[in-house]
């Protein structure tokens, strides 16, 4: 017996009629053994990110930033639950309560750890919700807390997984059967604090439980019809790719294609567990298929986008060749201010990279850049990638756009624009 696996996100689960929907998918689902995974509801996240950093800012400020959190939950409970004497108002109060108490007894200054015990309220409350509601409907599914399950090293907002215990926890202690309900994105270190596994990380909680469980398949639903060959909401011609390699996957995720979360492909394709990205809005749609070596179908120009990006020209300032000490020294500190690289491009006198600045350290970055190298910032680029690109489709994305740097690598190209 083996489980698949569903995940649901934050779109999914934004409404009280999307948390409905969820029986629909149930009730059509042949399997009986089902981990579900859910988010944090809508754009809950960032709501509790707002929180996190009004906390630093004043007491007032934070409790201003919760109201509207309580009363999304609140709200979209009293739409689902008719009767207000369900325990799940209840739970959700003690969630607040909980939230709150961190909140007025915290003394850790660490924004990173703070941010970690509070964000990850979005989860604990979205599945009290979904549990109660699936429940409620005649499905008997039961509430994990994922944290006792999920272990990682103490890098708050980035948890490494530790496979090892994550998988003796998930094999040992959790039943072999039946339906069980957990949160995705986050985890715990090893003194019980609570992690996370980065943003959108959701669906790559859902790959650590296949691959520890050695699941039959992943599902991860969401609102377009699967993988697309371009995020509709930037590019109009979007196709829909029903198979596609895990490898293929990789690089779009790799690239900004944010309809996977990138870390979710390795452990899957590692034991072969199939993945399907399919509708949530359309459960009879087929969606994706990502498997082994499964060649791209249809075989089409996928287009990602990527914005806000940073792209800095780093140049000598003796006019000395840019050579492996300073290739060296410019990749220790994009390290140390954990500045994702997107991609590189160097001559003999300047050095480019264009950096996804996720945790906001640019300026501290260019400051340190600057004692050393002659340093231009050119802040909100885009990043494009065009794969599988034919000359018709290299056109079409270099039309009316203000080009700063291009990169061709076989049948890929890349458009850093303004
Ligand atoms: P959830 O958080 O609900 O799991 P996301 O919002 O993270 O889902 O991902 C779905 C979104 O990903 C889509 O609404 C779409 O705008 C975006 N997206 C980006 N690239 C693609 C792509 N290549 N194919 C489909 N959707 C894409
Ligand atoms: N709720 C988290 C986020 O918005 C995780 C996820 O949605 O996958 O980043
Ligand atoms: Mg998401």
């Amino acid at each position: 017996m083996s489980f698949e696996v569903y995940k649901f996100g934050g779109a999914s689960v934004s409404t009280a009629d999307g948390v409905r929907n969820l029986i629909a998918i149930l009730n059509k689902s042949t399997s009986k053994d089902i981990i579900i995974v859910v988010s944090a509801m809508g754009k809950i996240t960032n709501a509790l990110e707002r929180v996190v950093a009004s906390y630093f800012e004043s007491k007032e400020l934070c409790v201003e930033a919760i109201q509207p959190v309580i009363e999304y939950h609140f709200s979209l409970a009293e739409d689902l639950f008719e009767n207000h004497a369900t325990p799940v108002f209840k739970k959700l109060q003690r969630l607040f309560e909980e939230l709150n108490g961190f909140l007025n007894r915290n003394k850790s200054p660490d924004y990173d750890f703070v941010y970690d015990q509070v964000v990850s309220y979005g989860e604990l409350l979205s599945t009290t919700i979904v549990n109660a509601y699936l429940s409620e409907n005649g499905f008997a599914s039961v509430w994990h807390d994922v944290r006792e399950y999920i272990k990682t090293d103490a890098t708050y907002r980035e948890g490494k997984v530790n496979w090892e215990l994550t998988m003796q926890n998930l094999s040992t202690e959790l039943p072999k059967t039946g339906i069980h309900l957990m949160q995705g994105f986050i985890g715990s270190e090893a003194n019980g604090f609570t992690t996370t596994l980065g943003r959108e990380g959701s669906d790559y909680t859902a790959a650590i439980i296949a691959y520890c469980l050695n699941a039959k398949a992943v599902t991860i639903w969401k609102d377009v019809p699967g993988v697309l060959s371009a995020d509709p909401r930037y590019f109009d011609h979007a196709v829909l790719l029903r198979f596609i390699s895990y490898q293929e996957a990789i690089e779009l995720a790799f690239y900004g294609a944010s309809v996977i979360h990138p870390k979710t492909l390795q452990p899957l394709q590692r034991k072969e567990i199939p993945l399907f990205v399919r509708s949530f809005n359309d459960p009879d749609a087929p969606g994706t298929q990502v498997s082994l070596g499964q060649a791209i179908e249809p075989e089409v120009p996928c287009y990602i986008l990527k914005k806000n990006q940073v792209l800095l020209e780093l140049a000598s300032l003796d006019f000395s060749f840019m050579a492996e000490e300073n290739i060296g020294e410019i990749f220790k500190l994009l390290g140390i201010y954990k500045m994702k690289v997107d991609l590189i491009q160097n001559s003999a006198i300047s050095f480019s990279v264009c950096v996804d600045n996720k945790f906001k350290n640019l300026e501290v970055l260019v400051a340190k850049l600057r004692a050393d190298f002659k340093v231009t910032v050119h802040q909100n680029v885009n990043l494009y990638t065009l794969r599988h690109a034919t000359s018709e489709s290299i056109e079409i994305l270099e039309l009316n756009k203000e080009i700063l740097l291009k990169q061709v690598a076989q049948n890929t190209v890349q458009l850093v624009t303004l």
